[in-house]
């Protein structure tokens, strides 16, 4: 690590953010020379890509939106009248293990009808094109991998892996219904989700996997992530500061000029596909 950088980044900070969405730029008009339009700002990305040698994709809840898997802050955001940050907690499981299991065995029947979008599939064309693609993200259905994505890098878990909370055994696990609870059949346990609960912390190696990635990337995309879970929120900061060209795809994309250098306001599953073109 260290020489990783080619030196040649940089523009893009100096020119501050903009968002274009289908109807134009709504926010520092031409700061970025060329890219007044959606269709301008897609070329102007197409060429980063290009020319990056590495690329760090982050991705969170509003890429598998239009797979059908709920993001937790829409409006299908609550379950029987619980919101997930009260349910995916390491307290709310040893309160009420079975309620938490509930909860996720549903997920998991939803997510298993659900199957990678477009947008899924351009990420994983691009990794094909790119091989100094890291692919990191929030998301836990596996459907990166499912779209072709050899070894995304899960923050915050897999909902298809338990976890023993005995032995402390990892496995896959993809029975829906799951019975509830869930045992281990080594130690006799009760099994946990092997997901990454609000409060809890995050493995070393997935946080170095991922940190290293932003920090030496040439083009920083950032996909469907509102930005308020720590620490992926602060990846695209750490991409920018070391001179990275960041992107974000969004609908509600907000063009922040401090923290992106191009918002495409758009769905993962219509701009990720026109970024990387069969
Ligand atoms: P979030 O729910 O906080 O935000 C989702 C974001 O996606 C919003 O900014 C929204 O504007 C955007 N969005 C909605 N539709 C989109 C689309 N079609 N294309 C692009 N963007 C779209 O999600 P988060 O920031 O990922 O944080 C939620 C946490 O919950 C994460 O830690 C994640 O692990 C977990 N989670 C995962 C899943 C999943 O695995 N699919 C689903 C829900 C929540
Ligand atoms: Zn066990």
């Amino acid at each position: 690590m260290g020489a990783g950088r080619g030196g040649q980044h940089g523009t893009g900070a100096a020119q501050g953010g903009q968002t274009v969405g289908a109807r134009g730029p709504q926010k520092d008009e031409g700061s970025v020379p060329g890219a007044d339009t959606l269709e301008d700002a897609i070329a102007k990305v197409r060429e980063r890509l290009a020319r990056a040698g590495h690329v760090a994709v982050l991705t969170g809840a509003g890429m598998s939106a239009e797979s059908g898997v709920p993001t937790f802050r829409g409006e299908d955001g609550l379950w029987r009248n619980h919101r997930a940050e009260d349910l995916a907690t390491p307290e709310a499981f040893a309160r009420d293990p079975k309620l938490v299991w509930e909860w996720y065995d549903w997920r998991r029947g939803l997510i298993a009808g659900c199957v990678p979008n477009p947008g899924h599939k351009a990420l994983a064309g691009l990794e094909e094109r790119e091989p100094g693609l890291t692919l990191v993200t929030q998301n836990v259905d596996g459907l990166h991998a499912l779209a072709g994505s050899r070894d995304p890098v899960e923050m915050h878990g897999n909902i298809w892996k338990v976890r023993c909370t005995g032995c402390q055994r990892v496995s896959e696990d993809r029975r829906v219904p799951i019975p509830i609870l869930p045992h281990c059949g080594v130690c006799g346990g009760v099994l946990r989700p092997h997901i990454v609960w609000f409060g809890e912390a995050l493995d070393p190696g997935i946080l170095e996997r991922a940190f290293g990635a932003f920090e030496y990337a040439d083009v920083a995309l950032i996909v469907g992530t509102s930005g308020v879970v720590q620490p992926a929120a602060s990846l695209a900061g750490i991409a920018r500061r070391a001179g990275a060209f960041v992107v974000e795809v969004n609908p509600d994309a907000a063009g922040d000029a401090a923290a992106v250098d191009v918002a495409l306001a758009g769905k993962a599953g219509e701009v990720l596909p026109r970024l990387v073109p069969d």
